[in-house]
C-alpha cells in the first residue's frame, strides 16, 4: 500500500516542542528527576464554579448538538464581555465559539486566506501561526525582532512588509512565547498602517487577562469603527480561567467573516462540545476572583525567575509583563537552542522550549506556569549548566 501523504499535511513542520517534551517525559518515566519549564498552560486548576456549571449541565441531560456556532446564552456573554472589559460593540451574530482559540485561529487563517495572500507574523511567534497559514496555501511573511525592542516590531518595519499581497497581519499581545507587551499607543501605530493599507489584523488576546508591572492592554479593535472593521479578535477561555483541556474559544468578526467561519465550522468540527460550553458561560458571568491570586503567584515566579536568569553566566533576560513565560537570550553561551535545551536536559535534566521553534534561535522558552519549588530547583540546575560551559 502506498500511503500517499497530501502535500498539504506532508508540508508541516513537525513540532520541535513535542520532541524535547516526549523526551522529558519519557525520563520521568523512567524514574529521573526532569523539572518541567515547558508547560503552556497554567498550573492551577480551574475554578470550582466552572466545574460546577458543566457538572450540572451534564447530569440535566445538555449532551446534544447545539448551534455550530455556540449556544446562543455564550455568545451573548462573550459580546457582554467585549462590552463590558473592551469597551467594543458585537452582535451575537459576530461571535464564534470553537473547540480552543487555536481551532479559533485556524478558522480566521482559513476563511481569510488562500494562494497568493500573505500573512505578516512576527517573530518569535506562536508555532501555529505559520503552519496555519502554509495550511491555508498562503503565504508567512515574518517579521524578525529581537530582545532590544522588547521582541516587538515597529511601525516602519509593518509598513516595509506590507505588498499588494497582504492579507493578514497577526497580532498576539501579551506574546507566546515571549511575554512581551505591547502598549496601547503601539497598538494603534500597528492598526493604524493595517487600516490605511487595507490588511486585516487577526488579534490574538488570550492571554488579555495575564498582566504584571501595572502594564496596560488595549484592543487593536478599540481605536475606532475602522479598527474594528479590519480586526478579528481571537480569545479563549485556556489560559486566565485554566481550562486548556475543554476546548473553548471564541472570536469577535466582521459579520461576512463570522457568517463564512460558522460555515467552515458547521462542516468540520460542528459546535464545541455542549456542557463545556455551559461551563463557558460561568467562566465568563461568575466571579473573577481566581485570577487576582493567580496573579500574585505567577508574579511572584517571574520576578524570582527573571532576577536568577541575569545571574547566570552567558544568560540575559528582559523582563517580560505579560502571559507566564521568559524569553532568555542564550546567545552568549556560543549554543543554538535545539542544542542548548538537549543538552541542559540532558546534563541537567531540566526540560525547557528551545526558540528555534518559535523562530528565534538565540533563546529559549521558559513556563513558570509551575510551583516555586520547581522553579527554584530547575533554576539552580541551569546555573550549574551555565557555569559548566563558561567554564
Ligand atoms: C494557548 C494559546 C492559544 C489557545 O489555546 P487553546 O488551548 O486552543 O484555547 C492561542 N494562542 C496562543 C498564543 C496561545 O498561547
Amino acid at each position: 500500500m502506498n500511503y500517499k501523504i497530501s502535500q498539504r499535511a506532508a508540508s508541516l513542520a513537525p513540532s520541535l516542542t513535542l520532541a524535547i517534551d516526549s523526551k522529558a517525559k519519557a525520563m520521568k518515566a523512567a524514574g529521573e528527576d526532569v523539572v518541567g519549564f515547558g508547560a503552556g498552560e497554567p498550573d492551577f486548576d480551574t475554578p470550582q464554579h466552572i466545574k460546577d456549571a458543566a457538572a450540572k449541565a451534564l447530569a440535566s441531560g445538555f449532551t446534544k448538538y447545539t448551534p455550530s456556532s455556540g449556544i446562543p446564552e455564550l455568545r451573548e456573554a462573550v459580546a457582554e464581555k467585549f462590552k463590558r472589559e473592551n469597551g467594543l460593540t458585537y452582535k451575537p451574530s459576530q461571535i464564534v465559539v470553537s473547540c480552543g482559540g487555536k481551532h479559533s485561529c485556524f478558522n480566521v487563517i482559513l476563511a481569510t486566506c488562500e494562494a497568493g495572500d500573505e500573512v505578516i507574523i512576527p517573530a518569535p511567534y506562536w508555532l501555529s501561526y505559520p503552519e496555519m497559514v502554509k495550511l491555508a496555501g498562503a503565504k508567512p511573511v515574518i517579521l524578525p525582532t529581537t530582545d532590544k525592542t522588547e521582541f516587538k516590531v515597529t511601525p516602519d518595519q509593518l509598513k516595509a512588509a506590507i505588498t499588494p499581497h497582504s492579507r493578514l497581519f497577526i497580532l498576539n499581545s501579551p506574546s507566546n512565547p515571549t511575554g512581551s507587551v505591547y502598549t496601547p499607543e503601539e497598538v494603534k501605530a500597528l492598526g493604524d498602517i493595517c487600516v490605511e493599507k487595507n490588511v486585516l489584523i487577526m488579534s490574538d488576546e488570550i492571554y488579555e487577562h495575564l498582566l504584571y508591572d501595572n502594564a496596560k492592554v488595549k484592543s487593536v479593535a478599540s481605536f475606532s469603527q475602522a479598527h474594528q472593521d479590519h480586526t478579528i479578535i481571537v480569545h479563549g477561555f485556556a489560559k486566565a480561567w485554566s481550562m486548556t483541556g475543554w476546548r473553548l474559544g471564541f472570536l469577535a468578526a466582521p459579520e461576512p467573516i463570522a457568517k463564512a467561519i460558522d460555515a467552515l465550522q458547521s462542516h468540520s468540527t460542528s459546535n464545541p462540545t455542549s456542557f463545556a460550553q455551559k461551563g463557558g458561560v460561568a467562566a465568563l458571568t461568575g466571579p473573577q476572583d481566581h485570577l487576582k491570586t493567580w496573579l500574585v503567584e505567577f508574579d511572584k515566579r517571574r520576578r524570582h525567575a527573571h532576577a536568577q536568569l541575569n545571574a547566570m553566566p552567558g544568560i540575559s533576560c528582559v523582563n517580560a509583563k505579560g502571559a507566564f513565560y521568559l524569553f532568555p537570550n542564550i546567545a552568549r553561551t556560543g549554543l543554538k537552542s535545539a542544542d542548548f535545551c538537549a543538552r541542559l536536559l540532558e546534563q541537567q535534566k531540566v526540560a525547557a522550549v528551545p526558540g528555534i521553534a518559535f523562530g528565534a534561535d538565540d533563546y529559549i522558552r521558559l513556563s513558570y506556569a509551575t510551583s516555586m519549588a520547581n522553579i527554584e530547583k530547575g533554576l539552580d540546575r541551569m546555573n550549574a549548566f551555565c557555569r559548566s560551559l563558561a567554564a
